[in-house]
């Protein structure tokens, strides 16, 4: 999608969603559009792991089992992250947070940032059961650029290789079936209440995520328009 980047300064944006909704390819058209960073906790995460930092070997195992890594442990990366300059006009949290108390932490840190009192506006991409299941299980990713495929629903031009640069794709180590019925009761368990957080603060807008990539841009684009004028 060409970019259309505005200049204005959009803010805080969180994305929520069940794992498999689609978080990753619409932030990374959000962050496109608006010229702002995709900050996704789990990329973070996987990188700290890929390279062996002290984060990456107390997330690994946890990660690896489909459960969420201790608030404290996210909070500490997240508050380093939105330190960094490009954070300036705003950002996209993409699997941030996923637990009440990771919620509250970034009311709380927003608060207290001198130049930027404004309250996130909260995007909730909805999807179904068993079209999540479907998603997930056939979710391949580029290891070079990152972009996802889905062998049923979004395959490659060439099988298993990346459209863009040839790159063999791979298989997220969560994505086997014992771990995505595990992350998937995380979030129902822990991340499915903040809907209802935001919800009742207003401040909720949510998608259909179970229509096309596009569409559901251009419902995330509108929303996001409207919140941010
Ligand atoms: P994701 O790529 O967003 O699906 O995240 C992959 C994994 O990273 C999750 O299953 C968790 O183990 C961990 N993770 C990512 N974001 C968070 C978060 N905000 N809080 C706790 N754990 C997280």
């Amino acid at each position: 999608m060409a970019s259309t980047a505005t200049q204005r300064a959009i803010g805080p944006v969180v994305l929520l969603g069940p794992p498999g909704a689609g978080k990753g390819t619409q932030a990374k058209r959000i962050a496109e559009h608006y010229g702002i960073p995709q900050i996704s906790t789990g990329d973070i995460l996987r990188a700290n792991v890929a390279s062996g930092t002290e984060l990456g070997k107390k997330a690994k195992a946890i990660m690896e089992s489909g459960n969420l890594v201790p608030d404290e442990l996210v909070q500490q990366m997240v508050a380093d992250r939105l330190r960094q300059p490009d954070c300036a006009r705003g950002y996209i949290l993409d699997g941030f947070p996923r637990t009440l108390a990771q919620a509250q932490w970034l009311d709380n840190y927003l608060k207290n940032q001198k130049d930027s009192q404004v309250a996130p506006v909260v995007v909730d991409i909805q999807v179904g059961y068993n079209e999540l299941l479907g998603r997930l299980t056939g979710r391949r990713t580029c290891p070079t650029c990152g972009r996802i495929y889905n062998v049923h629903l979004q395959p490659p031009k060439v099988d298993e290789l990346c459209d863009v640069d040839g790159a063999k794709l791979v298989t997220r180590k969560d994505d086997t079936e014992e771990v995505i019925a595990e992350r998937l009761k995380a979030y129902e368990r822990q991340t499915a209440p903040l809907t209802d957080y935001y919800q009742s603060q207003g401040r909720l807008r949510a998608l259909d995520g179970a229509k096309a990539i596009d569409d559901v841009t251009g419902q995330a684009f509108a929303a996001l328009d409207k919140a941010r004028p």
